[in-house]
C-alpha cells in the first residue's frame, strides 16, 4: 500500500521523535497531495527520518495523530492487538475487576478512541475524524474479545466540533435497556450510559474513592457535585456516621438514591446548587467533618483557566467555611488546563483567605485505567488532593 507523506518543519519534529503523538498544523512543511481528512499518513521528520504513522485531519489544529511507530498496515488485527494490550493492562491493575476505562485514547495507542466496560456492556467515545474511521475495526475487536451484551456510541464531546463531527450517541448493536448495574469492588452502582454523563460511570476516581472510605469511619461526610453518589457510597461503606450527597441534577439524584438501595447504605441526597448549599450550610452553622467537591471540568480552554481557578478558589472556601475544626477536605480538578501547581496554589489562598491552615495528606490523580502517557502531558487531567484543615 502506498502511503502518502507527511514531512514537519525543521526544530519542530522533535517533540513526535521523543514520544508526543500529535503533529499540530502549524509543524507540518509539506503534505502530499493525496493525504486524506481521517486518512493514514507516514510522518517524516525534516531530515526525511520516518517517524511514525498515524491518522490525520489537515483541517484540524490536530493534524496528524501517531497510531505507530512501525510502517505496518492499521487495520482490524491492527486495533484487536491494541485493545487486547489494553485488557492485558487492565487484568493486571484491576484483577477479577469488570468494569473500568478499557481503553483511554492516546495512553492505550489509540488515539481520539475511549472505550468503557460496564461489564458486559461497553460503550466508545470518539474525538476525531480518524478514530471515527477506526470504529467497525474497534466494533469488531470488542466481539472477538468479549462477545458483548451491547455497544454504544457516546460521542458528544464538544472536542468533536473542532474535527467536523456532529454528535452520535445510541445503541451499536446488542440489547440494552440503561441504567446498567456494574460492579466496583465490594460495591454495586447503576450507570446510566445514555441519559447519564459522559459514559455513565466516573471510573477515573476509583482510587480517590477508596481513599476518602478510609478516612471516613464515624465521620459525618458531605459528598457534593455528587452524581451517581460513587464518592458517598464509598464513604457509607467506610463507616461515615452520616453522607449527604448535593448534586443540581434529579437524574444524578435518582441515581444516587437507587446506589444507595442497591448496596443497603444509608444517604441522604438534595438535589441543589452546591454553592447555594454551602452557603446556606454556613447560615445554619452546620458543619462535616469531610467534604468531597469533584465539580464538572471548569476550565474547559486554556483561555479561561485564570476565571476557572477564581471559580474553584470560591468553592473551596466555601466549603472549607463548613468544615469541623481539623476536618478534610478531598478537592478535584478535572481540568487538564489547571494545572497542579495552580490547584494547590489555589487550595492555599482558599485556606488563607479563612485564616486556616491547609495541609495536604494526599496529592492524587486519574486512577490506573486512566494511565498518563509519560511524553504526553495532555493525557493528564485529574488532580485529587485530600487536605486537613486546622
Ligand atoms: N463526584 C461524581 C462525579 C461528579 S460529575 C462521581 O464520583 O461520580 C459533576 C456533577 O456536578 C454532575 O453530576 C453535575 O450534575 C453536577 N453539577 C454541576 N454543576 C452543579 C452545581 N452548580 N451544583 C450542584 N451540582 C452541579
Amino acid at each position: 500500500m502506498d502511503v502518502p507523506r507527511i514531512y514537519l518543519k525543521p526544530h519542530r519534529d522533535t517533540r513526535a521523535e521523543t514520544g508526543h503523538l500529535w503533529i499540530f498544523s502549524n509543524e507540518i512543511d509539506k503534505a502530499e497531495e493525496d493525504v486524506e481528512a481521517g486518512g493514514i499518513a507516514d510522518i517524516f521528520s525534516s531530515r526525511e527520518k520516518f517517524i511514525g504513522r498515524g491518522f490525520c485531519n489537515p483541517q484540524s489544529l490536530i493534524a496528524a495523530r501517531i497510531l505507530t511507530r512501525k510502517a505496518e498496515p492499521v487495520d482490524e488485527a491492527f486495533v484487536l492487538r491494541k485493545i487486547q494490550s489494553a485488557l492485558a493492562l487492565r487484568d493486571e491493575i484491576l484483577p477479577g475487576e469488570t468494569a473500568y476505562r478499557l481503553v483511554f485514547g492516546e495512553s492505550d495507542g489509540l488515539p481520539g478512541v475511549v472505550i468503557d466496560r460496564l461489564g458486559d456492556v461497553f460503550v466508545i467515545q470518539s474525538y476525531c475524524l480518524g478514530a471515527e474511521k477506526l470504529l467497525p475495526h474497534v466494533f469488531a475487536a470488542l466481539k472477538t474479545l468479549f462477545s458483548p451484551r451491547a455497544i454504544l456510541k457516546k460521542s458528544d464531546s464538544a472536542l468533536r466540533e473542532l474535527e467536523g463531527l456532529k454528535d452520535d450517541v445510541g445503541i451499536v448493536e446488542g440489547d440494552v435497556r440503561p441504567p446498567v448495574e456494574i460492579v466496583q469492588g465490594k460495591l454495586k452502582f447503576l450507570a446510566d450510559p445514555i441519559g447519564g454523563q459522559k459514559t455513565g460511570f466516573f471510573f477515573d476516581q476509583r482510587e480517590n474513592r477508596e481513599r476518602l472510605a478510609f478516612y471516613a469511619k464515624g465521620k459525618t461526610v458531605l459528598d457534593a457535585y455528587s452524581y451517581g453518589g460513587g464518592f458517598g457510597i464509598y464513604a457509607a461503606s467506610g463507616g461515615a456516621k452520616s453522607v449527604t450527597c448535593v448534586d443540581s441534577s434529579q437524574a444524578a439524584c435518582d441515581l444516587a438514591k437507587k446506589n444507595f438501595e442497591m448496596n443497603g447504605l444509608k444517604g441522604e441526597v438534595i438535589k441543589e446548587d452546591v454553592e447555594a448549599f454551602l452557603g446556606q450550610s454556613k447560615t445554619e452553622k452546620r458543619k462535616f467533618d469531610i467534604i468531597v467537591l469533584d465539580p464538572p471540568a471548569l476550565a474547559k480552554s486554556k483561555k479561561i483557566v485564570f476565571s476557572a481557578i477564581r471559580k474553584y478558589g470560591h468553592i473551596n472556601q466555601a466549603a472549607m467555611a463548613c468544615l469541623s475544626p481539623g476536618g478534610i477536605l478531598l478537592s478535584c480538578s478535572c481540568s487538564h488546563h489547571v494545572g497542579r501547581k495552580e490547584f494547590i496554589g489555589m487550595i492555599a489562598e482558599a485556606a488563607g483567605a479563612l485564616g486556616k491552615t491547609a495541609k495536604i495528606l494526599e496529592m492524587r490523580g486519574q486512577g490506573r485505567d486512566h494511565p498518563i502517557l509519560a511524553s504526553m502531558p495532555e493525557t493528564e487531567y485529574l488532580k485529587c488532593a485530600i487536605v486537613k484543615v486546622d
